[in-house]
């Protein structure tokens, strides 16, 4: 962590500052408009309501770090088809606890987001500029062999076998040691998580840091924005003390795409004209297998998600190997007791792989709820994304198999808990799964802001700004108008350098 970032133990008194631009978050979205801003010469002020955190204050057990760096302990749920999802309250956003990986969206799906949302300058020719500069800046390159271990590497070999293209996955670290840790945050900080890039950067040009601030609202008049204001919050708890208030030209919000629509819909519904804020929610739901082979894997060694296969992306779904603290995933482990520690036994042989799914048409909404900044969710999985998802879970099958184990897990019910052969595996195909078979997390979230070329039907245009105020931008994935078929932060992160120019010019 970076020298310049104001914290809790900072605070005495309620207090007023006044700047060009405040942006509130400090996740991809935020801090790469604060820098950019910054970098223009610009007076900015980047709020951030999580504290930040050195590599002392990493806790390897995953329920205890999950419960310091994620919102309501990372057990949020959606209500409708249940579905787990976890956001960041840390400086760096969720760039503190996401494994990395760095894709840009494929352009058919930017084709299909300018011609569905009717957006003139987001093809991938326009954002690859932006993409690019952001990938410079922080030093994205493919995971190289020595730090894949070989549950990444026996994917790759599944991949050839079965004739799927597949590739180290880039990322944004430097010096990665493969401990598989990116999860409950980095310690060796080889991960370039936005609160020792972005954040630092920003600084450097001039930007002032506050962490430990919660913004609960806008403060306007008219159709315009002059503030924010909201109350210092002690880290790891809710006990709110001492009142702020920051006055500017031009107000970002970059808090999530759960905190944004909160925020304004707390504002008296502010900027929502078109009815968009708060609607559409999407995931890429995840389902992840464990295959068992009968040598030693070493899981704990290796990239914490060093391979993807992007074979059947235009079919909806993505193809990535996983890694995370055994404590996390042993939920998914059938039995109890002496069952249960039979099966945890298994992890030095074991691997975990999963897909997530671009599911378009599964969608839900994010309301505020009377009292509190946490929100209410509901989401509903369409019928056809389930069959997407049982087809990827058969791709997943087929790949274990592939690569020679001998047992997967696939932690779906109905299904026998273990599937010993690919014959076994077949019936993921002929079964009907229903919603609720299928247990499922989704932490790439969407478009509760979403970016439309026409005012009625989207809250923000494509420069981030929203259509019916001029001086208040979004820059969180709450802007994408949908899924961009792949892992979203480098597609965020790339229109969010790009609102970050448009405002610099504007300010
Ligand atoms: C475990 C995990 C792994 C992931 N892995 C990947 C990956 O490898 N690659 C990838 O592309 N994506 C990954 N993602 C998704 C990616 O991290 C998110 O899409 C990305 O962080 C979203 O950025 P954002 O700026 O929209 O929001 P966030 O990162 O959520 O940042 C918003 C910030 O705003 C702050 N905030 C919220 N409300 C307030 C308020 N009221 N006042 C002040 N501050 C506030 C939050 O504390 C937070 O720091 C992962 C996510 C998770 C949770
Ligand atoms: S795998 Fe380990 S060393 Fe590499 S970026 Fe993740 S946490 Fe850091």
């Amino acid at each position: 962590m970076s020298a310049g970032v104001r914290v809790f133990a900072e605070y005495h008194r309620d207090f007023e500052e006044v700047c060009d631009v405040v942006v509130v978050g400090s996740g991809p979205g935020g801090s790469v408009v604060a820098r950019e801003l910054a970098a223009a010469g610009k007076d900015v002020i980047l709020l951030e309501e999580g504290p930040p955190f050195t590599p002392e204050d990493f806790e390897l057990d995953g329920a205890l770090s999950m419960a310091r760096t994620m919102r309501e302990g990372g057990l949020r749920t959606t209500g409708g088809t249940i579905l787990a999802t976890m956001q960041a309250n840390a400086l760096g956003g969720g760039s503190l606890v996401n494994s990395a990986i760095c894709v840009r969206a494929p352009e058919f799906t930017l084709d299909g987001w300018c011609n569905e949302f009717e957006l003139k300058n987001t093809t991938r020719a326009d954002l690859d500029p932006h993409y690019q500069a952001v990938e410079e800046f922080l030093g994205v390159a493919p995971t190289p062999d020595e730090v894949q271990g070989a549950r990444n590497l026996l994917f790759r070999d599944a991949c050839n076998e079965l004739g799927y293209s597949s590739e180290p996955i880039a990322r944004n670290v430097q010096g990665c040691r493969g401990s598989g840790e990116c999860f409950t945050g980095c310690r060796t900080r080889a991960k370039q998580s936005t609160d020792i890039s972005y954040v630092p950067a920003a600084i450097r040009d001039g930007a002032r840091v506050f962490t430990s601030l919660q913004v609960d609202r806008l403060l306007t008049r008219g159709s315009r924005v002059w503030g924010v204001a909201g109350r210092v919050v002690r880290p790891f708890s809710s006990e709110l003390t001492h009142q702020f208030r920051i006055q500017a030209k031009v107000v970002v919000l970059a808090a999530g795409c759960m905190a944004t629509p909160v925020l304004l819909q707390r504002s008296d519904d502010f900027a929502n004209g078109s009815g968009q804020v708060g609607e559409n929610l999407q995931f890429h739901p995840g389902v992840a297998a464990m295959g068992v082979f009968p040598q030693e894997t070493n899981p704990y060694f290796g990239a914490t998600q060093g391979y993807q296969s992007l074979q059947f992306v235009r079919d909806g779904y993505k193809l990535e190997t996983l890694w995370a603290p055994p404590g996390v995933f042993a939920v998914r482990l059938p039995g109890l007791g002496f069952e249960l520690k039979k099966n945890l036994a298994m992890i030095p042989y074991a691997a975990i792989w999963d897909a997530i799914a671009t599911c378009n048409r599964s969608k839900g909404t994010v309301r505020a709820r009377r009292r509190g900044l946490d929100p209410a969710l509901t989401w509903r999985l369409d019928p056809k994304d389930l069959t997407i998802l049982a087809e990827a879970l058969w791709r997943l099958a087929e790949l274990f198999f592939a690569a020679g184990a001998t047992r997967v897990l696939p932690g779906v019910h109905g299904l026998p808990e273990e599937l010993r052969s690919l014959d076994e595996a077949r019936r993921i195909r002929t079964r009907e799964f229903r919603e609720t078979d299928f247990t499922m997390a989704g932490n790439h979230v969407f478009s509760t802001t979403r970016m439309h070329g026409d005012g009625r039907m989207g809250v923000v245009d494509e420069d981030g700004r929203c259509h019916e105020t001029d001086n208040l931008y979004l820059a969180d994935t709450g802007i994408l108008p949908r899924s961009p078929s792949v892992n979203p932060m480098l597609t965020l992160m790339a229109l969010a350098h790009r609102t970050g120019q448009r405002i610099a010019a504007r300010v």
